[in-house]
């Protein structure tokens, strides 16, 4: 992994116009005012409830969600683009070198394709290939690399399970060559048995070649062992970020604490006594004041509710935005 990022945000947002007549238009902050650093070669790792803005922060960084503000850079070592204005050519050559492998492997093949030309598609439609011959030996080439069954290539999709099935959806996102993948919560709709098996090719493949992932997921036990670090999401906003060690022996943020408490324990003497999450994430149209969290933290006093804490550095690589971070690590270790 290098210390370089790959992709680099400051004060990122995307908003969306909502809402009926020209006088009622809502906006809604889908990400507001995001700062990382994501280094090449790395397994970056954002988690959050839904309505936290990790899939469209995902989908800004694959320009299909237009920017508001802020800035977002690309740097793969041979091409540096500036994601805010990239545009015509260079935005088609963005295209091969960033992909995404959806949630659903049921819906995103076509069932009239088969595993062969599901494959081959972008390098089609990306002119990336010149023949059939070519286009079939890359095909073969990212099958294997996938743990496809070459003699499958010629059946449909729905001979195939949901493991299998997103082991295809894994080798169309990587046929075109990409530097960087966004894999949007792409074990969820998988059963556990499935789910690890995914994550060890997702893994094996991401060092073998030498990818960036950004790891979008709900669910915090996924992230464990995949992710180098992982940021935590809520409306709109970072509230905790850290190398992944470090977040899962030290959080500090009560959403962060939250999270973990939803995590099933295996121990049949654990009697639930961490904090559990409650009540819902507030519409990102009627965003409460100060911090975000405070309609649903049990730790909230009245500058929770006027303020909203800045993202600050607590240990190396650890920042969190909490006013009372320090009080409450201070509580726990007491
Ligand atoms: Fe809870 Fe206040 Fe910290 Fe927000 S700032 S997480 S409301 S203690």
């Amino acid at each position: 992994m290098s210390e370089d990022p790959l992709i680099k945000t400051r004060n990122l947002s995307v908003e969306f116009k909502i809402g009926g007549g020209l006088f009622t238009k809502q906006i809604l902050k889908a990400v507001d005012g995001i700062s990382i650093d994501i280094p090449r070669g790395s397994f970056f790792g954002v988690v959050g409830e839904s309505g936290s803005g990790k899939t469209t922060l995902g989908r800004a960084l694959l320009k299909a969600v237009p920017i508001a503000r802020g800035e977002a850079n690309y740097d793969d070592g041979e091409v540096q683009y500036d994601l805010t204005t990239l545009a015509g050519p260079e935005l088609k050559d963005y295209r091969k070198r960033a992909q995404l492998i959806f949630q659903d492997p049921y819906a995103a093949l076509s069932p009239r394709m088969t595993v062969r030309d599901i494959i081959a598609e972008p390098l089609e439609v990306m002119g990336i290939t010149r023949t059939r011959d070519e286009t079939d030996a890359r095909v073969r080439e990212i099958a294997e690399k996938c743990r496809l069954n070459l003699e499958h290539l010629r059946r449909f999709p729905h001979a195939f399970s949901g493991g299998q099935r997103q082991r295809i959806s894994i080798a169309r996102a990587l046929v075109s060559g990409p530097q960087f993948i966004v894999a949007d919560e792409s074990v969820a709709a998988l059963d556990v048995s499935i789910q690890a098996d995914v994550l060890n090719l997702l893994k094996s493949i991401q060092r073998e070649m030498g990818l960036t992932f950004m790891f979008i997921s709900h669910d915090l036990s996924v992230v464990a062992h995949t992710c180098d670090h992982v940021a935590v999401m809520y409306l709109g906003r970072i509230v905790e970020s850290a190398p992944t060690r470090q977040l899962f022996d030290n959080a500090r943020h009560p959403y962060t604490k939250a999270l973990f408490s939803a995590i099933p324990s295996l121990d049949p003497d654990d009697r639930g006594t961490a904090q559990k999450l409650e009540g819902e994430i507030p519409s990102p149209t009627n965003q409460p004041p100060g911090c975000k969290f405070h309609t649903r933290c049990p730790f909230a006093t009245d500058i929770c509710k006027r303020e909203e804490p800045s993202l600050d550095t607590c240990e190396e690589g650890h920042a969190v935005s909490c006013h009372h971070w320090q009080e409450l690590s201070e509580k726990a270790i007491a």
